[in-house]
């Protein structure tokens, strides 16, 4: 039977893509086993190579304190990943023979989770699973925001796309739109699942329903 433990000790020993090289350790992610919430990054860096833990530098202190102050939630309530689990050299983004080595493993993540959103931090993990979803990629600026209905894993789960902290760091109004996006996301968090769809699709139309068929 899959476990995420398993999947953890494939990923620590993996060799699939050039990037088992540089790693000086992998960083399958961590967090709660029946997250509601997954977040998904686009790969480790200095500090997550280091550690072998995600969002553990500058970046991962400012989306901890976005779960912590806006979700009113804690890293262990939720599951917190990358797309590309070792730290690519000198932090170049993830090639495609990388992401498409190392994206089993995430789908194994997700099957096992079942989390009820994905938020997808970036435009690389944004990018990929609008791929698979059959949704068009525009800028992350426009896509973001907004929750995409995903049925690729035979259950339904809502993919946020917004900004990635690392994005926001230095950049204010960047931050600011970071916060909205997860108020948006504790919000639908709040309401019952009975109206979920009222508050996504409903009068209000804050979200905006994606093509949910990976088939096609
Ligand atoms: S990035 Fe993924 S596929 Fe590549 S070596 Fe690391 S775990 Fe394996």
């Amino acid at each position: 039977m899959d476990t995420l433990d398993l999947v953890a000790e494939e990923v620590r020993k993996c060799q699939k893509c050039r990037l088992w090289k540089y790693r000086k350790n992998a960083v399958p992610g961590e967090g709660n086993n029946k997250a509601e919430i997954m977040f998904v990054g686009e790969a480790p860096g200095e500090n997550e190579d280091i550690e072998g833990k995600p969002f553990v530098g500058a970046a991962g202190k400012l989306l901890t304190r976005l779960i912590n102050e806006v979700l009113g939630l804690s890293r262990e309530d939720v599951f917190i990943t990358n797309l590309v689990k070792c730290r690519p050299p000198n932090n170049r983004d993830p090639e495609e023979d990388e992401i498409i080595a190392c994206s089993p493993y995430l789908h194994r993540q997700i099957e096992l989770i079942r989390p009820r959103i994905i938020i997808t931090l970036g435009r690389h993990s944004t990018s990929y699973l609008f791929q698979i979803m059959n949704i068009k990629m525009e800028s992350i600026g426009k896509v973001r925001g907004k929750f995409y209905t995903w049925n690729g894993h035979e259950y339904r789960i809502l993919v946020f796309p917004t900004y990635h902290p690392a994005a926001a760091l230095y950049n204010p109004p960047i931050r600011k739109i970071l916060e909205e996006d997860f108020r948006k996301v504790k919000e639908a968090l709040s309401s019952k699942p009975i109206s979920l769809d009222n508050f996504l699709y409903g009068s209000g139309n804050k979200g905006e329903k994606g093509n949910s068929d990976s088939s096609k």
